[in-house]
């Protein structure tokens, strides 16, 4: 059942629960001897009617089809009909007054859910049907009818419902500002959640590659080396340096335009070429830092292998087709225990010498290598 469907019956609940209260009242006129069994029968009958009918409307859903689903205002002054008429028949004039405390109960179920306007005419409908019922009696029963106090007491009665009225209207004002306030204050949560995301897109991400940004790749390294964490590390973490050979001449020759362009096709070109658990991020400029999964030399010079192919397949609008891409790669592993400087010293050091030695290579800081036994190269 839909939520306003279901907020519908409730409300109807609400509403049979007060007749229940009504139906109280009624039994004590009888109980009191004001009522015959006849009459009470009849209310009985009848108020089960009404609110069977209302429950049953929503329900099968046919209540959707009114122009007020919720019927509340027919909920209102359908309901009263059971009570008026047992208001005839009460013998003792007294006994009337009750009813009109029965119908500020009815008005006040009407308040949260009509406007001023329509709960006014509910409440004239309410006070017209007391005093029908008032004259109805006065014609047939005039003994049972003391003019004086009926009328004090319908004048009472109409200044109760119309400052119930006001009131009631007071207070859903109240609520439907305080609702409105909550949903422009959900709003401006959400656009600062979004704001946040952003905010954190920003600081973790590089503008131009989407890939993460020097900081962040930085991080995940540190992460990465962290020693025992929930997440297995792995023994030998392979670091790499990656430089774009002689970039400074695509800018030169084909401009800087197409320069970012052939940075942003590079960034995809290696996220493809990486393995799934394996990182990539900006390093700065033409640099980008990896992390590999090789666990020797054998597997560092088969992944730079991989790279340099993927490299060499970049195109770019504006960089002419025969511009093959090469990249100088320096490698390292990091030594559990060791400060990531040193690390990323080594990996420097390691491209330094892969330009030196004329570029389009990878470069296996030597030191890493002769320090670890084979069987220590493994991955944890
Ligand atoms: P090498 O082989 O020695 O690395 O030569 P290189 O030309 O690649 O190196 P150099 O450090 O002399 O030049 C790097 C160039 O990268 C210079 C700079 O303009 C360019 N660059 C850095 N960041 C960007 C960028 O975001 N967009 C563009 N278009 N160019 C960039
Ligand atoms: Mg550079
Ligand atoms: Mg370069």
């Amino acid at each position: 059942m839909a939520r306003a469907q279901k907020l519908r019956l409730k409300r109807t609940y609400l509403g049979v629960a007060t007749h229940v209260g009504g139906t109280l009242i009624v039994l004590s006129y009888f109980a009191a001897g004001l009522l015959d069994l006849r009459h009470l029968l009849h209310y009985l009958v009848g108020i089960t009617l009404i609110c069977g009918a209302f429950v049953a409307l929503i329900l099968s859903n046919l209540n959707l089809r009114l122009r007020d689903p919720s019927m509340t205002a027919a909920q209102v002054i359908m309901t009263m009909w059971p009570a008026t008429y047992v208001m005839y028949f009460v013998t003792l004039p007294q006994g009337r007054t009750p009813f009109m405390l029965m119908g500020v109960v009815g008005v006040l179920f009407g308040v949260f859910a009509l406007n001023l306007r329509r709960m006014l005419m509910v409440c004239a409908v309410v006070f017209m049907t007391y005093t029908g019922v008032v004259l109805a009696v006065l014609r047939t029963a005039p003994e049972r009818v003391d003019v004086r106090v009926e009328t004090v007491s319908a004048s009472a009665f109409a200044v109760v419902l119309v400052l119930i009225t006001y009131i009631g209207s007071y207070m859903a004002s109240l609520r439907r500002t305080v609702r409105d306030r909550n949903a422009r204050l959900q709003e401006t949560n959400s656009r600062l959640e979004q704001a946040m995301d952003e905010l954190r897109e920003l600081a973790t991400r590089d503008h131009l590659t989407r890939l993460p940004n020097r900081r962040s790749a930085l991080e995940r390294l540190s992460q990465l080396t962290a020693g025992p964490a929930q997440v297995p590390v792995p023994a030998r973490v392979c670091v790499a340096l990656l430089d774009i050979d002689h970039f400074k001449r695509v800018n030169d020759l084909y401009g800087h335009h197409v320069g970012d362009l052939v940075l942003r096709n590079v960034s995809r070109a290696l996220q493809d070429a990486l393995q799934p658990e394996e990182f990539v991020g900006r390093y700065g400029g033409e640099e980008f830092l990896l992390i590999l999964s090789a666990a020797s030399g054998a597997e560092v010079q088969a992944a730079a292998g991989r790279i340099r192919a993927a490299l060499a397949e970049v195109r770019a609008e504006g960089l002419p087709e025969a511009h093959r891409l090469t990249a100088s790669i320096g490698v390292t592993f990091y030594w559990p225990g060791e400060n990531l400087e040193a690390t990323l010293e080594r990996t420097d050091r390691a491209l330094y010498r892969a330009k030196q030695e004329g570029r389009n290579c990878a470069v296996l800081d030597e030191g890493a290598v002769s320090a670890l036994p084979e069987g220590q190269m493994a991955l944890a």
